[in-house]
């Protein structure tokens, strides 16, 4: 009987296998057609000044619009892009195409702010990755003052000498430089003091628990002041209350993204908002006494 049950076990435990099996080959080869079928789309989350609340920056984020499935969110599938590669060219159109709305923006004449780029370590140690960025900011005109690119920590300390070489050629060209999710990764400090970077992003784990957490407030001061003190300008990453807004423009954080300010907007919905500001900050300069 318990050879029979051990059987049963087997067999379902490897059906079950086989269905994951199948279910990741279809994801993979349906993820493989979305970039020609032009199902992924670009959202933006607005970053604020966390002193004023006005807009300076937006973080990019990819959607995939699935036939039937509907909106997809990075966590379903940015991971199969990773596993397979495929973030290669889907990061380049990722980056294309955030660089050819900006520049098309700009020249549109709404407020000029930043476009911030997350890119996956796949991308990173590609071999062609600083040549494809530089042909990027060629073909789309985009000044590089206005491009940032989010990387993480694991992605530079698993290779030290060479991810640094990177960085600094990717700062000769005029392009902001931030670590994203900063604090969850193995950070070395030692490093960080010599790490050609602008930006520390601290993480929403950090945010997400203030002002209930003692200890959260005591390591999100204490990065912001470390950053500081290292030259380095910070964003506080998802912020959804009035109090962790406050608790950070106490402790000098420079710039804040969140719920709170705006979620990841269409391209249509952050067109709005931005015009929104201009005429607001039109009226402001209208009604200023001279
Ligand atoms: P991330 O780069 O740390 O992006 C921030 C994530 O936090 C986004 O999730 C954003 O929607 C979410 N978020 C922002 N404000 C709040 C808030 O106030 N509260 C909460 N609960 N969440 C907030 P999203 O869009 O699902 O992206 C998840 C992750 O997927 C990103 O984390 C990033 O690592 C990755 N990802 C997104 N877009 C891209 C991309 O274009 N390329 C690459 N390589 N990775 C991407
Ligand atoms: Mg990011
Ligand atoms: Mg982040
Ligand atoms: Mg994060």
């Amino acid at each position: 009987q318990a050879k029979a049950m051990g059987r049963n076990k087997y067999c379902a435990f490897s059906k079950e296998l086989t269905l994951r099996a199948a279910r990741q080959l279809s994801l993979e080869n349906e993820l493989r057609n979305a970039l020609a079928n032009q199902e992924f789309e670009l959202y933006f989350q607005p970053q604020v000044h966390i002193n004023s609340s006005e807009i300076c920056g937006m973080e990019t984020l990819i959607r995939w619009q699935h036939p039937s499935k509907g909106l997809q969110y990075p966590d379903q599938f940015i991971d199969t892009l990773e596993e397979t590669g495929l973030i290669v060219p889907v990061g380049e159109w990722i980056l294309k195409e955030s660089c050819r709305l900006v520049s098309s923006w700009l020249k549109a004449g709404l407020p000029p702010i930043k476009v911030a780029v997350n890119i996956s370590a796949r991308q990173f140690t590609d071999p062609g990755f600083l040549r494809s960025v530089e042909k990027t900011l060629a073909a789309t005109g985009l000044p590089t003052e206005y491009l940032e690119l989010e990387i993480t920590e694991s992605m530079v300390m698993g290779n030290i000498d060479e991810s640094f070489e990177l960085l600094q050629k990717l700062r000769e060209l005029g392009v902001t430089l931030s670590i994203d999710d900063f604090g969850t990764g193995y950070s070395s400090l030692s490093y960080l003091k010599s790490l050609p970077v602008d930006i520390l992003k601290v993480d929403r784990s950090f945010v997400m628990d203030i002002p209930n957490s003692q200890s959260d407030m005591e390591i999100t001061a204490a990065i912001i002041a470390m950053a500081h003190k290292l030259q380095l300008k910070v964003v506080a990453e998802g912020i959804e209350n009035p109090e962790q807004h406050d608790f950070l423009n106490q402790n000098n954080c420079d710039y804040g993204q969140g719920y709170l300010f705006a979620k990841p907007l269409t391209q249509k919905e952050l067109i709005e908002v931005l015009n929104k500001q201009r005429l607001e900050q039109e009226n402001n300069s209208l009604t200023v006494p001279a």
